[in-house]
């Protein structure tokens, strides 16, 4: 049997003449950015998502980078950011010419962990970005509540989270603001990049809008030092469709998120801890294994293809070369451990079967 990580035509393929239309409309509307297409996915993923703002931009990495500089972060300001992130979080943060700083994870959860945010807490502190890594919404009232304490800003890393619940409320909705990704293998996925921003601030909804149209809110008068980074028309009339399956597609997940974890609670690997009160959008299935490479290379052997998010924690990239001799235990022991199985809203439950199988077979 072959099972790929993530198929993404055939994740594709179930809303593929609706999509076709979609294009076709596009096409001949003959208006292909900021129009009205893109005014309605706005609306409906801000429905969606509980908020009352969302501004679709160019990418995530854009969406998190606008907030911040919505939010006058920049120069002299350290923002706290998870160890054990996708790099796009950290980026976003030195592109404003603010530090990023490393917090650790709960061991458990994989989340940013409250501890080590107060423990990073210094006078320069201006923003927290928690990751709802996964997609399993961080514990935001916790931290929301040192954020306030502190006069800190919230700005949630929303990308791996689309559809996650944190006490029955949207992740998207839980900080000052959110970013998201519809990067194609995120849970809401376009046919291209894209990112928006979420939030019930008024204010920033209007910055982030000039931002992302170069500075401008009227055609040819600048009031900011802007950026180009639009959601264009195409892509934000695939993801209106995408938006209308993601809660079927978030479903399907969450079933292939149970069958792995009671096929493998009993077995040699440690299954993802879930708390009473979040519902993940299972954007990743994530083991772990003191025996991670072998055990990749036995499912590989037989036919699974698997992936690590992520073998190398941002500080010891090159590009954070700076941050290197930094310790960071937690996220180091994590990535070498860590494992991420195939799921999909298309995946056949054979197919979890079999991986199931396969893993209960590996022999140390
Ligand atoms: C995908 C991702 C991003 C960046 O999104 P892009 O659209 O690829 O720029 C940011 N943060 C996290 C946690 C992500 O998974």
């Amino acid at each position: 049997m072959k099972i790929p990580f993530l198929d993404l035509k055939l994740v594709n393929d179930a809303t593929k003449s609706e999509m076709t239309a979609a294009f076709n409309r596009v096409m001949e509307s003959g208006w292909y950015i900021q129009g009205k297409e893109l005014e309605a996915f706005e609306s409906e993923f801000s429905d969606y998502c509980k908020t009352d703002f969302c501004i679709g931009v160019g990418t995530g990495l854009d969406a998190l980078h606008l907030l911040l500089v919505a939010y006058g972060i920049g120069p002299g300001d350290e923002v706290l950011v998870p160890s054990n992130t996708f790099i796009a979080t950290w980026l976003a943060v030195t592109r404003t010419g603010a530090t990023p700083i490393a917090t650790e994870p709960d061991p458990d959860t994989y989340n940013i962990s409250v501890q080590s945010i107060e423990a990073a807490i210094t006078p320069s502190t201006a923003a927290i970005i928690p990751v709802h890594l996964y997609g399993q919404p961080a514990d935001m009232d916790t931290i929301n509540a040192v954020a306030e304490k502190h006069k800190l800003i919230v700005i949630e890393d929303a990308a791996q989270s689309q559809g996650a619940l944190y006490r029955n409320r949207p992740a998207g909705s839980l900080g000052h603001a959110a970013a998201t990704s519809f990067y194609p293998g995120k849970n809401l996925g376009a046919l291209g990049d894209g990112g928006a921003i979420l939030t019930n601030d008024k204010a920033i909804a209007k910055k982030v809008r000039e931002l992302r149209n170069y500075g401008s809110l009227i055609k040819y008068q600048h009031d900011s030092l802007g950026y180009n980074s639009r959601l264009d028309e195409m892509q934000a009339a695939f993801l209106r469709i995408k938006l209308k399956v993601l809660s079927r597609a978030n479903e399907n997940r969450r079933q292939i998120a149970r069958r792995y974890t009671e096929g493998l609670s009993d077995s040699d690997v440690i299954v993802p801890f879930v708390p009473e009160w979040a519902i993940p959008a299972w954007h990743l299935y994530v083991i772990r294994s003191n025996q991670r490479d072998e055990l990749q290379a036995h499912l590989k052997a037989n036919g699974i293809e698997t992936l690590v998010h992520y073998p190398i924690p941002p500080h010891q990239q090159k590009c954070y070369s700076n941050d290197m001799n930094r310790s960071l235990p937690i996220a180091e022991r994590l990535s070498a451990e860590i494992l991420s199985l195939p799921i999909s809203p298309s995946m056949p439950m054979e197919h979890v079967d079999y991986v199931v199988e396969k893993i209960r077979a590996f022999k140390r």
